[in-house]
């Protein structure tokens, strides 16, 4: 990779510190603003393994709830998960959302029959991963089937640093808009605290739009289902993936052009399916919560399946 120009250096790093000057939170800067990392993977070789841990399986609901207007009839079951991005090359891992920690996860399995949980960090464990080669956490939105995990994952991880887009924590932390009844049905008080009080340390990156967050690895900023959804594009064997999260509920979401039933935005919703279906085929963009996830995709062990 080329050396980093000192100008270039100093505009990273002053773009972290506007990023962060939000209210109540102290700027940050950390080691990993200090490398710019970029797009240089067919030299590099640094490929990822990215796999889906259902962390909830089995869960009901109606079709239009996942999929805009459609089905009101229809029901559909669907997963929760976490996922991973496993880099062999230098042992690193980097875990793609928390899910939930035990109270609310069992909180969201109650009301559907049959439905399972388990904490994520038994999947990572059983994904043979140890918690110090967790080095980040990218949250890409704050709805507490993805956050609440937070409360657990900064002791679980120690040696992680946690990524989140600065309209997102604004929005959920700090925005009266939230106690509106239409967000505060998916606003997770305890999930949203954890990661405010971690922007109290370095270990919280608070991003300000499309960004490499580590080797090869970038985040795009797609709003819509929330105000600072973000996505995590990675180099793997299949070409450019991206690990799309709620910007789609289901693989149909990307392949109809149209949201889920849950939407901040729908306007700019539309523009973040185009930006990401500029960036990967259609086969490579993974949804939120879709059960095909789990049933059309090698299983390396239970509750695990292997995306790309
Ligand atoms: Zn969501």
């Amino acid at each position: 990779m080329a050396k980093i120009d000192r100008r270039q250096f100093v505009k990273s790093i002053s773009v972290v510190a506007a990023a962060t000057a939000i209210s109540g939170v102290k700027p940050t800067v950390s080691m990993a603003q200090e490398k710019p990392y970029s797009s240089n993977a067919s030299k590099t070789g640094n490929i990822y393994e990215v796999y889906a841990l259902a962390y909830l399986q089995g869960a009901r609901s109606k079709l239009a709830r996942a999929l805009y207007q459609q089905g009101w009839d229809q029901d559909v079951t669907l997963n929760y998960y976490v996922w991973a991005a496993i880099n062999k090359k230098i042992g690193e891992v980097t875990l793609i959302d928390s899910g939930c920690a035990e109270e609310a996860g069992e909180a969201y399995r109650r009301p559907h029959a049959g439905a399972t949980y388990m904490h994520p960090k038994v999947l990572v464990a059983r994904l043979g991963i140890n918690p110090e080669q967790v080095t980040r956490v990218i949250m890409t939105h704050m709805h507490g089937d993805h956050v609440n995990g937070m409360l657990d994952f900064p002791t679980l991880y120690p040696n992680a640093q946690f990524y989140v887009q600065k309209k997102e924590l604004n929005f959920w932390a700090f925005d009266p808009m939230v106690q509106k009844p239409a967000f505060k049905m998916f606003l997770n008080k305890p999930g949203v605290d954890a990661v405010a009080a971690l922007a109290k340390t370095p270990r919280l990156i608070i991003l300000d739009g499309d960004q490499f967050v580590g080797p090869e690895m970038e985040v795009l900023l797609c709003p819509g289902h929330t105000p600072g959804l973000q996505v995590v594009v990675l180099p793997t064997a299949k070409g450019q993936t991206i690990v799309a999260s709620d910007l789609g509920h289901t693989f149909r979401t990307f392949t109809e052009d149209l949201p889920s039933g849950i939407i901040t935005d729908i306007r700019p919703w539309m523009d973040s399916l185009d930006k990401v279906r500029s960036r990967a085929p259609l086969e490579n963009i993974f949804p939120g919560h879709d059960i095909l996830m789990a049933t059309n995709f090698p299983k390396v062990a239970e509750g695990i399946t292997r995306l790309a």
